[in-house]
């Protein structure tokens, strides 16, 4: 089934929203990698720029200060980077200022050196870029910012045509070639994995016939919601069951029953957009409401039937809800419990109306 679905999504090209979410959530996943990077990459600086000041004998200078404050500014930013499209852009002045503090390092070691570390600064820049969570204009940034800034045949004795500087060449475009292949082989694959995961998680959490959430979803969010919303005002659970839904298939077919169930879930999602819903299956669905007045779930409910009752349709139904108050120290299994007491009561009370579950 993995490779079905998998083949099926490989087929097809990747939806712009997706990679926008898919971009952004990398980086929230890879934050604290991307600071390790960049801390990486000054220590490295500052220790490269210690040894050529004291044993190259070049003197620890102001402009090694300057360095080191810039790419101290740039960390503390990345730190409170939480965009992914921000992170491009710094990602870029980034390494515009390394590789212009590599190169003025560089310039300090004696001349027959310098090639060679230049091409070693470049690549491993390259490198670590390639690990990072950017996007391709950033990263291709990177590759022109590193072999503009640590361009070998800059300012040097090495032409392009002799034996060293055809190695360098060579090299070079090995390099660039190997790195632009990763990156975008790397980000393809995660890319994919990432609506592969999307696209099951879907499946798994959505009910397929009405596409609203479903009771797996429900459990999971109702749940986090009891146990995390500061309780400033109360939190409710209301229980919704069709009303002779049964007539409804017997009379019309199992069809219109279908498209009376997709009608229900659309209601729903309308009066209760703000708050957790799902169908449970069959025909029911609930409600979480967090952090609402007993006024308000009144008039919600109140609402809801309305709509339900008064939506012009041939197939014309109505509902019955049951609400409970989620007291502190509640399970939701508990609450949904409560929450089923009450709508038998509707039913037993004439149905198409909601009733609160009595405390005893
Ligand atoms: P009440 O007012 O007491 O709720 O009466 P009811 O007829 O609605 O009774 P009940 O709630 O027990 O009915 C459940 C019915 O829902 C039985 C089943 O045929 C129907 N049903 C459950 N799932 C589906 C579904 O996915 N599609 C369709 N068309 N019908 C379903
Ligand atoms: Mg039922
Ligand atoms: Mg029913």
């Amino acid at each position: 089934m993995y490779k079905t679905i998998e083949d099926e999504v490989l087929k097809k090209a990747a939806p712009a929203e997706f990679k926008a979410e898919f971009i952004q959530h990398e980086f929230e996943r890879l934050h604290a990698f991307c600071l390790l990077i960049y801390l990486t990459s000054i220590v490295m600086w500052v220790v490269f720029d210690l040894i050529i000041s004291y044993l190259g004998g070049q003197g620890f200078t102001w402009l090694s200060m300057l360095f080191i404050g810039l790419f101290a500014i740039f960390t503390i930013i990345l730190m409170f980077t939480r965009k992914a499209r921000h992170f491009n852009v710094l990602n870029l002045l980034f390494a515009f200022t390394i590789t212009l503090g590599v190169r003025l390092l560089i310039e300090g070691l004696p001349e027959d050196l310098q090639p060679a570390w230049l091409i070693l600064a470049a690549t491993s820049i390259l490198y670590s870029a390639s690990m990072l969570p950017l996007g391709r204009g950033s990263f291709f940034g990177t590759q022109i910012i590193a072999w503009l800034m640590l361009n070998p045949f800059f300012d040097s004795d090495v032409a392009v045509f002799d034996l060293r500087g055809m190695l360098m060449v060579c090299y070079m475009g090995f390099f660039c070639a190997l790195t632009l292949y990763v990156f975008l082989t790397l980000r393809k694959a995660k890319l994919y994995n990432f609506i592969m995961s999307r696209l099951l998680l879907d499946q798994a959490y959505l009910d397929t016939l009405t596409e609203i959430p479903n009771r797996r979803s429900f459990m999971t969010r109702a749940d986090k919601q009891l146990h995390a919303v500061p309780r400033e005002h109360d939190h409710y659970l209301a229980m919704i069951d069709i009303d002779n839904f049964k007539k409804v298939n017997d009379v019309y077919g199992h069809d219109i029953g279908d498209e009376v169930l997709k009608r229900i879930a659309a209601n729903i999602k309308a009066v209760m957009s703000h708050f957790e819903y799902a169908r449970l299956g069959g025909e029911e669905f609930a409600i979480y409401l967090a952090g609402v007045r007993r006024e308000d779930v009144e008039a919600l409910a109140g609402e809801l039937c309305r709509v339900v009752r008064e939506q012009p349709s041939r197939h014309p139904v109505t509902i019955s809800i049951g609400l409970a108050r989620v007291l502190e120290g509640d399970t939701l299994n508990q609450a949904l419990v409560k929450a089923d007491a009450a709508l038998y009561e509707s039913k037993h009370t004439g149905k198409d109306r909601y009733t609160f579950h009595q405390q005893a």
